[in-house]
């Protein structure tokens, strides 16, 4: 079998950790399997790494950054080949351009378009353990980039999909996907499964726990995922095309702190406007997510919708560089926001799981500030402080803790 484990940053934390990877990786190993290990950075190294960077420059080049914050993975598999090679079994390391992992040009957010397959194999017949950096690429200038925040998850799926592999492991810090995130939700459970469409929603939403285009890759290729934890061996939770069991009304709830809602208001109330509005945002590559439109009066009209709070201030200069102040009245932005969704594919045809979520919140006297919906989730945008309050509450309602 060949067999793409992935281990998130506190999987490999510190030297205790590191050799609990390799131990692991090399049980497979001496099975007989091909076994290529994904990591990322330790810990927080990413968040620290991104902090000596502002500390240096407000606002570094993006080139810069992807070249800083790759070094992270970098450190992981070295250690970890060294950790392998201490329990006596071959290990290679290998970053994004000693693989070739191609991606667009995008730093920070770049696409993996292409993964030569060649060295991977050549160190797998001399039956090393393969090592690979996440979430690393190279553009076709050789420049760096990275795939985004958590994209070492996509690195996995990326390679089991290149490599045709058998299986394909992401280990974490919890047993797997839960109905919400046990950080904040004490009794959320673990799911034994999940499908491709739910996770996808889930993750992007704010579930964390898988970077949302490795799902989207995983369904893509049909790589079937295992989420499970490095510290025990409990199953965890299978991501696949279609669950056994049937399909739950709400399978889970998620939420999103990194939402902020941007409003042009006074927008002149005639064709074309929406399309000039969300095309400008589009030429930046900024995703849109909730758009609500006012009913006009007075031959004007609101527009507001959320973007991630990263890119919301770019939105509102790439906004009024295009229209000119006679054409709206102002733009306001309001980051203290927060999206909470339930996801669940049975709600397609149980009518009213949108009103029950509303119920809840109201109950835990929580106000509605937007509202989108799809065939298989709600979203809501609530005020920042009662994200914890609303998720629990939503969760209750749904007795995804029984
Ligand atoms: P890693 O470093 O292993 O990639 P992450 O921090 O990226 O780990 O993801 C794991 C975390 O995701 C968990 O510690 C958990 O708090 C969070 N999380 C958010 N939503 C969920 C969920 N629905 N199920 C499980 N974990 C979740
Ligand atoms: N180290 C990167 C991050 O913190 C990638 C990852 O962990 O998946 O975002
Ligand atoms: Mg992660």
């Amino acid at each position: 079998m060949l067999i793409v484990k992935k281990f998130g940053g506190t999987s490999v934390g510190n030297k205790e950790r590191i050799f609990n990877v390799a131990r692991r990786c090399i049980e497979d190993y001496k099975k007989g399997n091909d076994v290529v290990v994904v990591l990322s950075a330790m810990g927080k190294s990413t968040d620290d790494l991104i902090g000596m960077a502002r500390d240096i420059n407000p606002s570094p080049s993006k080139r810069e950054m992807d070249m800083l914050i790759t070094t992270g993975e970098q450190i992981s598999v070295a250690l970890m080949a060294m950790a392998m090679g201490a329990l006596g079994v071959p290990a290679v390391s290998l970053n994004a351009f000693q693989v070739s992992m191609h991606t667009t040009h995008r730093y920070g957010n770049a696409q993996l378009k292409r993964i030569d397959t060649d060295r991977i194999y050549n160190e797998l017949e001399q039956r090393k353990i393969v090592l690979v950096t996440g979430f690393q690429g190279i553009d076709k200038y050789d420049n760096v980039t990275t795939l985004g925040r958590g994209g070492s998850d996509t690195t996995a799926v990326a390679l089991a999909a290149a490599l045709r592999a058998d299986a394909c492991e992401i280990y974490t810090d919890v047993d797997g996907v839960f109905t919400a995130d046990p950080r904040y939700v004490k009794t959320a459970k673990k799911l034994n499964e999940i499908t491709y469409d739910e996770m996808l929603e889930l993750a992007t939403l704010g579930a964390g726990v898988l970077h949302n285009r490795s799902v989207e890759m995983a369904k893509k290729y049909g790589v079937q995922l295992v989420v499970r934890s490095s510290l025990n061996d409990h199953e965890g939770t299978v991501v696949k095309e279609e669950v056994n069991m049937e399909k739950m009304l709400v399978s889970g709830v998620a939420a999103d702190k990194n939402a902020t809602r941007i409003a042009v208001m006074g927008l002149k109330d005639e064709p074309g406007i929406a399309f000039h509005l969300f095309n400008v945002l589009a030429k930046h590559n900024i995703n849109v997510d909730i758009i609500l439109q006012s009913v006009g009066r007075d031959g004007t009209k609101d527009i507001s919708f959320t973007v991630s709070e990263d890119v919301a201030d770019e939105a509102v200069v790439a906004i009024q560089k295009s229209f000119p102040k006679s054409e709206y009245k102002k733009i306001d932005e309001e980051k203290d926001v927060a999206k909470i969704s339930i996801v669940g594919a049975g709600m397609m045809t149980h009518p009213g799981v949108a009103a029950s979520m509303f119920e809840a919140l109201y109950d835990a006297g929580v106000n509605i500030k937007m509202i989108s919906t799809s065939e298989i989730r709600v979203t809501v945008l609530v005020d920042e402080k009662y994200t914890e309050k609303a998720l629990n509450a939503v969760h209750e309602r749904f007795s995804l803790d029984e």
